[in-house]
This record gives structure tokens, C-alpha cells and sequence, in this order.
């Protein structure tokens, strides 16, 4: 019972030890895993302040930058994601001659494992840094031009299809949104088909911006807007721009400019009841942000709306917002945006009828909208915009010819955009069916390799399950081997003396049974040291000892392979002569007697003495009772020693 208690407690404690160890390690694991996808979050987000704002006039400057980048510690980073983030940052800016470049060193280079590793901690992560990497190398390569896009559409599509194995509908939409904006320039529908199909699955608009959700639902719905209005979908454009302030759950800028860039959508279509309904959604979400310039180019769209729209009608609440425009200090708008400032310069000379106000505000509008181009990347858009600016203007004042003149131009500039787009597109990716079937088949190859490489997988874990079923088998037959072995030995050393290495009296018994039965003709003689005692008293156990071994020898060294000796106790010998009649057994036994009494010499001892013995030989002559015939042995034994010892008596049946 209480043996059982013990086991129990035993039991139990090993238990808690091994659970809580388990869940110790478990913890520990989750807890450093926990803190890399924390820093892996960070350097995202270091990415994104870099890419979108060093050597830009944004908010926050390259000083605030590089106090960022030192508080990340990326540049002492060894791990996977340290390489990657730290390529990231500098390919960015890798080519700036004129301007800085981030301070990162690469270090180390960026290899495949780096990347696999990222992709096994975060998908989404490794789909972003991955088509950003592919997208900043292309524009160092082909110095900017849109010529990138060789490489690039084909990167992206690799991309796209590699996360796409991960699992991962977020990784593959951003894979996906990287492929459209690079599609764009190539084939507007092909990027369109593209977005659409990442929409779903973007991340949400965040006001925290990382590498994964800077190009978010938001920016997909706003590039179909633009996409839907410069291929004149009025429907869709809509669609999309409302959408984005029905889906914008934020309170910053990106949702002023969406309301703007709704309105000017709505404008386009002449849809002036909606857009006016936005308007006043817009403006209501102004009144409680803390920006002069939003509200300034909220009114402006309003102002815009209103004067195109509802002129006749809406005279009071024009004069009202001119008023409210007028209020909001000019130099803050005017230093941020002069284009926005000159345009509702114009717009005010056409309220107040002022030609030459007019005719000076939209000289300084094209001079501005000349100077932005030199900086802005987005030209086509901007010149867009400045035809379809003019065009409103002039339809206002009623210049109708000017304002059909812009409204060409504008569309000339969409028709040659657009060409120029197209026109790349079918020389670069979609211009003959043999590619499409030259793709199918790579596609098939790729197939058929995947399905080999599976195969072959399981032929390997088949090989391995072998190897091992054979190494078991093995191991369990040295096993066995090694068992029977020490068996046998210690087998054969239960069937010897200790002493003196001659057959135990079991072993002699078991063997003699068999020999008599086949063996009629053979000898026994039971064999007795004479006057043992005395040596024992005399010399000492030792010599006592050393002479039973060197008798033993001298016997074995005398009998013949076929006959046997054993120690049958004490210092009695048994001898088993085969094959032999009494007469010369009878005188290897004298002989033996004789080479003893020659033996004189003894290692344990300094004096000379001999030894003899007494025995009592029998011919079997076909007797196989044991008992019997050691009997007889004995009784002949004792007569030889009755009569003078050192000497044999025999005795026949
Ligand atoms: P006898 O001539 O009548 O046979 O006289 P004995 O002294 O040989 O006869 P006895 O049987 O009285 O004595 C045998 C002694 O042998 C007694 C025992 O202490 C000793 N002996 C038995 N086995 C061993 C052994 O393994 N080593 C030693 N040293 N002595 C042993
Ligand atoms: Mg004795
Ligand atoms: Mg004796």
C-alpha cells in the first residue's frame, strides 16, 4: 500500500515537472516569436517613413528620419529580416547623386534563405518587402524609365504565384496591387482585372503605415477611379470614389482628399445632385479637423461645384463661401499648393467679372502647374487636370471656343496616354497567342516537375523507412547474438571448476550418461589427493590451492582429448577414459603418480615436497548405473588408500 503511495506521488511529480516544463518551453518559444514579428512590425514601418517621406517636402523630415533609423538598431540587425530591411532602405536611394541617401550599410548579402524566412514569419510582409525590392532595383536599373517594366510585371507575376502557395489571400492581394501599379503603365485594363482581383483581400487603410497596408484598399479604389474616369466609365469612377469615404473609418487627410477626388469625379460626369450631396458630407467633416488647407480645398471644390452646377441658383451661398475662402490666411495655402490658390483666384475674377483679374490668376495657374511638373512624377495627370481646369474655366466665362480648344487638348493627352500605354502593353506582354501557349506549357512543365519532385519524395521517405526497418533488424540481431554469447559463456564457465578449470561433477555426470551408453568399453577412476590435510596445515590454503591447479594440469596434459577430468569435490578427481581397457588406463594413473612425486617445486612456497594420490579404477565393461559404478570407485578408492596410498586398485565386473 504504501509502496503504491510512493509510486503514485512519484508519478504525479514527474508529471507536473513534465508539464510544466513543456509549457514553460512553450511560452518561451511564443515569447520570442512574439517579439520578432514585433520587430519585424517595426522595421515595416521604419520601411514605410523611409520610402514615403526621405528626401520628400512631406511633414517629416530626413533628420527625424535618420533618428528613427538609429532607434531601430537595423544596422547591428544579423538576422534574416536585419539583411532584408537593411537592402530595402538603401536600394531606395541607392542611385541619388544630387540628393542624400538613407544611412544604411547593406552589410551582408541578401540571399535566398534570408527571404524564406521571412516568408515563413510573415506572408504578407515578405509579399510587400518583396515587391517593393523587385520594384526599387528595376528603377535603379532602367534609371527610372518605364522600360522597368520588362522586369518587373514578369517579378510580380512570380511573386503573385509564389504567395499565393503560401496560403496567405493578404500576401497575394499585395502581391497582386504592386503588379497592377506596375501594369499600369502598360496596360490599364490588364491593371484594373488586376486590382479587382486583390480588393477584396488589401488591408484596410491604417493611420499607423507599414510596408504591408501602404497600398491598402483605399489606394486600389482610388487608382479604379482614376483608372474608370481616364478611360471614360463614368459609372464605375463613381462607384469607386464613393466607396472610399463609405469605407474610410479614419479622421486625416487621405479622407479630404478622397471627398475631393469624389467630387471631381462627379463633376466630370455632370452629376452635380451628388456631388453636392458629397459636398456637404465633406464639409461637414472639415468643420472638426484642425486644417486650414483642407477646409480652404473643401470650400474651393465647393465653390467649383457650385459655380458650374447651380450658378443661377446658388448666389448667396457663393458669395458666403468666397467669404469663408477669403477668411483662411492665403500664404498657408499658398505655400503648400499655388495651383489650388490661382484656380480660385480665377474663379473669383469670374464672380467679381474682373477679365484681367481673370486672365492674370489663370497665367499664374499655368505658370505653377509648369513648375510642379519639373518636380512631380505624375505628369500626365497633372496636365490632365490643368486641360480640364481650363476648359471649366473658359466654359464659365462663356469663351466657348478656348474652352472647346482645352476640352481637345485634354482629350488628346487621354488618347495619347492611352496609346502609348496600349502600345507598350502588346509589344510587352500580350501580343501573340504562341506566347500564351508557350506559357501553358512552361506551366505544365512546372507541373510535371512538381508532380516528379512529390514522387521522388515519396520514394525517398520508402528508402528511409527501409534503411531504418534494417537497422532495427540489425541492432535486434547483434542483440540476440551478443545474448547467446554471454549465454553460452557463462554456460561453459557453470560447467568449469573456478579453480582448476576441470569439468564440475554436474557437467561430468550429464556427459557420462550419454558417453557410457555409446561407449561400452571405457574406464573410471576416482582419484584423491593423499594426506591433503596436512599440506593444507603445513603450507597453507595457497600451496593447498596450488597444488589441486598443477595436479589438474598434469592430468590434463597426460589424458587424451576423448577422456574427461573433473573436480568431483574437494581434492577427489574424476577420470573418464574412453575407449580404454583397465591395463593402460592402470598405468597412465601410475605414470601420473610417478610425474607428481618428480614435482617438487612450488611458486608459493620456499620448501620441496611431492604430492600423490590414491585411486580407485574401474572397466565399466557396459555398466551405465552412475551411482553404481562410483560406488564401486569409492570402495576400491578406500582400499587404496587402506593399503599404503600413492597407489591404483582396480576391480572388474
Ligand atoms: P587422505 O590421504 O586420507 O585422503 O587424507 P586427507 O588429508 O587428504 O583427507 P581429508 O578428507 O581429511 O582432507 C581433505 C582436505 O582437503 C580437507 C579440506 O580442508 C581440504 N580441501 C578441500 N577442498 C580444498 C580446496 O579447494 N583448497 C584447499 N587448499 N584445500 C581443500
Ligand atoms: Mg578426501
Ligand atoms: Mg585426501
Amino acid at each position: 500500500m504504501t509502496a503504491w503511495c510512493r509510486f503514485t506521488r512519484v508519478k504525479f511529480c514527474l508529471l507536473i515537472i513534465l508539464v510544466f516544463s513543456d509549457s514553460l518551453q512553450a511560452q518561451l518559444a511564443h515569447h520570442s516569436l512574439e517579439q520578432r514579428l514585433k520587430k519585424l512590425n517595426a522595421y515595416s514601418q521604419l520601411a514605410a517613413l523611409v520610402i514615403y517621406n526621405w528626401n520628400s517636402p512631406s511633414a517629416i523630415d530626413n533628420d527625424r528620419i535618420v533618428i528613427e533609423i538609429k532607434k531601430s538598431q537595423i544596422q547591428d540587425d544579423e538576422s534574416s529580416e536585419g539583411i532584408i530591411f537593411r537592402h530595402l532602405l538603401a536600394t531606395g536611394t541607392a542611385n541619388e547623386v544630387e540628393k542624400p541617401r538613407v544611412p544604411i550599410y547593406v552589410k551582408s548579402p541578401l540571399l535566398k534563405n534570408h527571404w524564406e524566412e521571412l516568408k515563413s514569419l510573415s506572408p504578407d510582409l515578405y509579399a510587400a518587402t518583396r515587391a517593393y525590392y523587385t520594384y526599387a532595383r528595376a528603377m535603379n536599373d532602367f534609371d527610372g524609365s518605364s522600360q522597368r517594366i520588362t522586369v518587373t510585371v514578369p517579378a510580380l507575376r512570380r511573386l503573385k504565384r509564389e504567395v499565393l502557395e503560401t496560403g496567405s489571400k493578404t500576401a497575394t492581394a499585395i502581391a497582386s496591387i504592386w503588379l497592377s501599379m506596375e501594369l499600369t503603365v502598360a496596360n490599364p485594363i490588364q491593371a484594373i482585372n488586376e486590382i479587382e482581383y486583390a480588393l477584396p483581400h488589401l488591408p484596410a487603410r491604417s493611420s499607423t503605415r507599414t510596408l504591408e497596408n501602404a497600398l491598402n484598399s483605399a489606394t486600389a479604389h482610388e487608382w479604379l477611379r482614376v483608372a474608370f474616369t481616364e478611360l471614360s466609365v463614368p459609372s464605375r469612377a463613381y462607384f469607386h470614389s464613393k466607396t472610399i469615404i463609405e469605407q474610410s473609418n479614419l479622421n486625416d487627410d487621405s479622407v479630404t482628399w478622397a471627398y475631393f477626388t469624389s467630387i471631381d469625379s462627379l463633376l466630370l460626369q455632370s452629376n452635380y445632385e451628388d456631388a453636392l450631396l458629397i459636398s456637404d458630407k465633406a464639409l461637414k467633416f472639415v468643420e472638426n479637423r484642425n486644417s486650414e488647407l483642407e477646409v480652404f480645398l473643401t470650400l474651393f471644390q465647393r465653390l467649383r461645384l457650385l459655380m458650374v452646377g447651380f450658378r443661377q441658383t446658388h448666389d448667396t451661398e457663393i458669395q458666403f463661401v468666397v467669404k469663408r475662402m477669403d477668411a483662411i490666411a492665403p500664404i498657408n495655402i499658398t505655400s503648400k499648393t499655388k495651383e489650388l490658390f490661382y484656380l480660385y483666384q480665377s474663379y473669383k475674377a469670374i464672380i467679381d467679372s474682373s477679365k484681367k483679374q481673370f486672365s492674370l490668376a489663370i497665367k499664374d495657374y499655368e505658370e505653377a502647374v509648369q513648375n510642379s511638373l519639373t518636380e512631380n512624377g505624375f505628369k500626365n495627370q497633372l496636365l490632365l487636370r490643368k486641360e480640364r481646369e481650363l476648359s471649366m474655366l473658359y466654359d464659365l466665362i462663356g469663351d466657348y471656343k478656348k474652352a472647346y480648344e482645352h476640352s481637345k487638348a485634354y482629350n488628346q493627352l487621354l488618347f495619347e496616354k492611352n496609346t502609348e500605354q496600349f502600345q507598350f502593353s502588346s509589344s510587352n506582354f500580350s501580343n501573340s497567342i504562341a506566347k500564351d501557349i508557350e506559357l501553358a506549357h512552361y506551366r505544365q512543365k512546372e507541373i510535371n516537375a512538381l508532380q516528379e519532385e512529390k514522387e521522388g519524395l515519396s520514394t525517398d521517405k520508402e528508402a528511409m523507412k527501409t534503411t531504418i526497418f534494417i537497422l532495427i533488424v540489425t541492432i535486434l540481431l547483434i542483440l540476440a547474438l551478443w545474448l547467446w554469447i554471454s549465454k553460452r559463456q557463462s554456460d561453459l564457465l557453470a560447467e568449469r571448476d573456478s579453480l582448476t578449470g576441470a569439468l564440475t561433477r554436474r557437467a561430468m555426470l550429464n556427459s557420462l550418461k550419454k558417453s557410457l551408453n555409446d561407449n561400452k568399453t571405457s574406464c573410471i577412476a576416482l582419484l584423491d589427493v593423499d594426506n591433503f590435510k596436512k599440506i593444507n596445515d603445513r603450507y597453507g590454503h595457497t600451496v593447498g590451492d596450488e597444488v589441486l591447479t598443477t595436479f589438474t594440469q598434469i592430468i590434463q596434459n597426460r589424458i587424451r582429448k576423448s577422456d574427461k577430468l573433473c573436480r568431483y569435490g574437494g581434492e577427489e578427481f574424476l577420470i573418464y577414459f574412453s575407449d580404454s581397457d583397465q591395463q593402460s588406463a592402470k598405468r597412465i594413473l601410475d605414470e601420473l603418480n610417478m610425474t607428481l612425486s618428480r614435482q617438487k617445486h612450488w611458486r608459493h612456497t620456499n620448501e620441496k615436497f611431492s604430492v600423490s594420490f590414491s585411486s580407485g579404477l574401474l572397466n565399466v565393461n557396459g555398466e551405465t548405473n552412475l551411482d553404481t559404478i562410483i560406488k564401486a570407485c569409492d570402495e576400491l578408492l578406500y582400499k587404496a588408500k587402506r593399503t599404503g596410498r600413492a597407489r591404483v586398485e582396480t576391480y572388474a565386473f
